[in-house]
């Protein structure tokens, strides 16, 4: 389940310092350490699951579930109303750094499209 020297195992785990929001047996939320909005937030599951790209039929209900934690944690953050945006970067050009799923809350500010 845990994938050494993994960045955000070791935050589910614990084991690294973060601002965690928000925890259940499922996914954390936690603030970005480099935010690129007002609000910045990033929802990983404790499982490592390094991409979208993989196979992910038996994570369906995982996944439902994050974006249920998306939303609410948005509500809390009281960006809800004013809007934000939710994103996955996936591999290089979508410029992935960190190998280990996690959905991007940006908001707080107006969020321009199509993103660089
Ligand atoms: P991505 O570029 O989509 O892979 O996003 C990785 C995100 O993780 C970036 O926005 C980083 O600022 C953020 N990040 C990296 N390490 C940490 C950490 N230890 N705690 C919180 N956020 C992190
Ligand atoms: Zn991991």
């Amino acid at each position: 389940m845990k994938m050494f020297g993994c960045v955000f195992c070791q935050v589910a785990a614990h084991e690294r310092p973060a601002k965690i929001l928000y925890e259940d047996p499922h996914c954390l939320v936690l603030e970005d350490i480099n935010p690129k909005a007002p609000v910045h937030l990033l929802v990983i599951p404790r499982k490592h699951i390094p991409s979208l790209n993989e196979n992910l039929e038996n994570d369906k209900d995982l996944l439902g579930h994050m974006m249920t934690v998306v939303a609410r944690a948005a509500k809390e953050k009281g960006i809800d109303g004013t809007g934000y945006r939710t994103v996955i970067n996936t591999n290089a050009e979508a410029g992935q750094t960190v190998f280990h799923l996690h959905f991007h809350i940006l908001g707080g500010r107006v969020l321009h499209w199509p993103p660089g």
